[in-house]
């Protein structure tokens, strides 16, 4: 085996003890491989991170938040009155927390093939049918129940 060139020899940014370079990451080798040495390289690593995107700028954003909640909290009139002037536009769809997130959670899978399944699947599970022409009479039936469960109608029998 022909001996390759000898590896550099490198202080580590955090220790300063020397250490061998990985030639495949040259300069980015700052750290050597003790765990104190390696956590300060990954919080280096964060610290550079945050400065290519916007450091100071996102740490503003997260001040604004804390800034609207902060007004939020002092004026509670006003936004008792604008949630329920929201809750009151005619035909709106009044979601619980729990629903948005499933719904989300479906639509993130974004296909209408995983969506199809998903209601026929539904559908069949709950009705016990598994014919296409049975579950279309069922989705139907379905489909009216949930548009009135959306309008916050009152379904005779259900709890
Ligand atoms: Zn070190």
């Amino acid at each position: 085996m022909k001996p390759g060139p000898r590896p550099k020899l490198r202080r580590c940014a955090h220790c300063g003890r020397l250490f061998a370079v990985d030639p495949r990451l040259k300069k980015l080798h700052r750290f050597c491989s003790r765990p104190a040495c390696a956590k300060a390289s990954r919080r280096a690593a964060q610290k550079k991170w945050l400065k290519s995107n916007g450091g100071k700028a996102f740490f503003r954003g997260m001040e604004n938040v804390q800034h609207v909640r902060n007004w939020r909290e002092r004026t509670p009139q006003y936004w008792k009155r604008n949630r329920r002037h929201h809750g009151a536009r005619p035909g709106a769809f009044r979601l619980t927390r729990r629903l948005k997130a499933v719904l989300k959670s479906v639509a993130l899978q974004d296909t209408i093939d995983t969506r199809l399944a998903l209601e026929i699947g539904i559908i069949s599970r709950l009705s016990g049918a598994a014919l296409q022409d049975t579950i279309a009479r069922e989705m139907r039936a379905t489909m009216l129940l949930g548009r009135a469960i959306l309008r916050g109608q009152r379904i005779p029998g259900a709890h």
